[in-house]
């Protein structure tokens, strides 16, 4: 198999043989370095690259250089490799080029010349980078296949808990001849492997592994398991443990393990949350260019797992005091206890409630799917509901695979519910439509979405659609969790001074001494993130909450 390439761009003879230098040295073993002295030389070099499927994963290339400049140069890169990731190299008066880039050429990082030390200030930023598309990345080999039915809630389920676990895998769509109307690839793969080997088409998804076994419409544990995540905990007890693995549940898990805690990480899908289907979270700190929620929390589940937190992938069912243990029940009737437990179960999404949207679910209306889905949708019109920053979001990144994007929102415009930013990126597109004023009232189609009917400001109307990807909102999913944990109307675990009612703690609290910050209504149980009442929904916030949790949690059991 090709090593993928690494394409340096500068005008200036002596910077690039420099550059190539740095980069065989340490990178010439698995990457192949190539060079190109003009932004114009370096798209006809990516153009040919392109058409022999050659795997490009960084470029590096100078700002300043005559004819194309290095933005214009990386942001019509975009359009050939869009994953590819982009380093472009400025002079420290070019600061307002860099930014520029951030913004129009979606630059993953600029760095300032010169960079001596390479060990220092170059390679550090291009191993996170080249790992970040390397998780992303997915080499022609015969490894993990999917083979299912886009139109079909299991297979979107099982490639969306393979996706955001990062296990590689290649998806073959029987239904693709259908939707394209042409042959796309996939299909005929699809059928020939399932007759080969005999599987029943209407039993789907199945999934190959590289060494000839398969599962056939595997439950998520089972799947777990082959793939070789951990379904059953290590120990019986842990000094903490805690539900979900949002940034939440990530930072006390980085901060808790890295302080000696014995943490145990609770999580049936993957680490990441909510943030895991952001297409990406331009707005938390020490990321200028922006970050994917997925690359986030696969970089905090590794540093957690560094530090010694262990994760299980699995369901929390129920939470059971005796004493000074909690034990925290598991969808597969085991148990695990602690002293502490830290609850940081996030949000789901909200459902839509019109006649249609359960059937369809799966069937072509999908919630935060965006990063799973986007590829499948190449070419076609896609809408999106909402017009929060999340829809805004999915938005744009569905631009860059679909013909035409169409927001559907309520309110008159996005201004009350989106940040400017967003807002700014998304007038910049041409394929994105807004409909405001525009309300759902029923999805049409029986196998599949097909069509939608809409109340606009010009009355009702039926509109054809395949592809519908909701973000309405969130609610809690606490029902789980005893009465004795208290919540708001909505659902929402009050903490802290939040507890009081009247002035009153209440009745079941018996402990000598207040509540901590974000300690529950009982002892030990404490509430992080977006699943606390009155919290603010952002990633800096729940990671905020997480940590100093941790901090009330070494209270606590300084108490034993
Ligand atoms: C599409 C999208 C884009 C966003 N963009 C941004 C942005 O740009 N900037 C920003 O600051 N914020 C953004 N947000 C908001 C941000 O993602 C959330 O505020 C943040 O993820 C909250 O973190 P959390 O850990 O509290 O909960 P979550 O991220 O919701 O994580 C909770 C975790 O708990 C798990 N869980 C739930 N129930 C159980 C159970 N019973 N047992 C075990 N595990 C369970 C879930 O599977 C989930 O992984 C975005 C949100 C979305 C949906």
């Amino acid at each position: 198999m090709a090593r993928p390439i690494l394409l340096a761009v500068d005008d200036d003879v002596n910077v690039l043989e420099a550059v190539v230098q740095d980069l065989r040295r340490e990178y010439g073993a698995t990457y192949r370095v190539m060079r190109a002295a003009s932004g114009q030389a370096a798209l006809d070099t990516l153009a040919l690259l392109k058409t022999r499927q050659e795997p490009v994963a960084l470029i590096v290339s100078d700002q300043r250089m005559p004819g194309i400049t290095g933005v214009d140069f990386l942001e019509r890169s975009r359009d050939i490799y869009p994953e590819t990731r982009r380093v472009l190299l400025t002079a420290y008066a070019d600061t307002e080029a860099a930014i520029r880039a951030i913004n129009s050429a979606r630059i993953h990082y600029y760095l300032n010349k010169p960079w001596d030390p390479p060990e220092e200030k170059l390679y550090p930023v291009l191993n996170d980078l080249l790992e970040d598309w390397q998780a992303g990345y997915q080499p022609p080999f015969e490894g993990l296949r999917v083979i299912g039915h886009r139109w079909s809630l299991r297979d979107h389920r099982m490639r969306s808990f393979l996706s955001r676990n990062h296990v590689p895998y290649r998806w073959l769509d029987i239904a693709a001849n259908d939707i394209a109307g042409n042959d796309i690839g996939g299909n005929k793969d699809a059928l020939k492997l399932l007759a080969d080997r005999q599987f029943d088409p209407d039993r789907l998804p199945v999934v190959l592994f590289g060494d000839g076994s398969a599962l056939v419409d595997p439950e998520p544990e089972a799947l777990a398991a082959r793939v070789g995540l951990s379904i059953q905990a290590a120990q019986d007890f842990y000094d903490m443990v805690v539900v979900g693995a949002g940034p939440a549940g990530l930072a006390a898990a980085v901060y808790g393990a890295s302080e000696g805690l014995r943490t145990l990480v609770i999580e049936p899908e993957a680490p990441g949350g909510q943030a895991g289907s952001s297409s990406r979270i331009e707005n938390y700190l020490g990321f200028p260019s922006g970050v994917t929620g997925a690359d986030l929390g696969r970089r905090a589940n590794i540093q957690a797992l560094r530090f010694g937190a262990e994760f299980l992938s699995q369901r929390a069912t129920g939470l059971r005091i005796d004493g000074q243990y909690r034990f925290v029940q598991l969808a597969n009737g085991r148990e695990v206890s602690s002293h502490v437990v830290l609850l940081a179960t996030g949000v789901h999404y909200r459902k839509l409630e019109i006649p249609g949207a359960e059937r369809l679910t799966g069937r072509g209306i999908y919630y935060g799917a965006a990063l799973v889905e986007a590829v499948a949708c190449k070419n076609e019109d896609v809408f999106v509901v909402g017009g929060a920053n999340s829809a805004g979001q999915a938005a744009l990144h569905f631009a860059r695979f679909a013909r035409q994007v169409t927001m559907l929102v309520r309110g008159k415009g996005l201004s009350a519910t989106m940040s400017k930013y967003l807002i700014d990126e998304i007038e910049r597109t041409s394929n994105i439509v807004l409909e405001a004023q525009t309300q759902l009232l029923e999805a049409i189609g029986e196998e599949r979405l097909e069509g939608m009917r809409l109340l606009g400001t010009q009355g009702e109307s039926v509109v054809p659609a395949s592809s519908l990807f909701v973000f309405i909102g969130a609610a809690p999913g606490t029902e789980w969790l005893p009465s004795t944990i208290l919540r708001d109307e909505q659902g929402f675990l009050l903490a802290g001074p939040d507890l009081r009612a009247d002035g009153k703690l209440p009745e079941g609290w018996r402990e000598p001494r207040e509540p901590f910050l974000l300690e529950s209504s009982v002892p030990g149980v404490f509430i992080a993130g977006d699943v606390r009442h009155g919290s603010v929904k952002r990633v800096a916030s729940a990671v905020g909450e997480g940590s100093i949790a941790v901090q009330f949690a070494h209270q606590y059991l300084a108490g034993f």
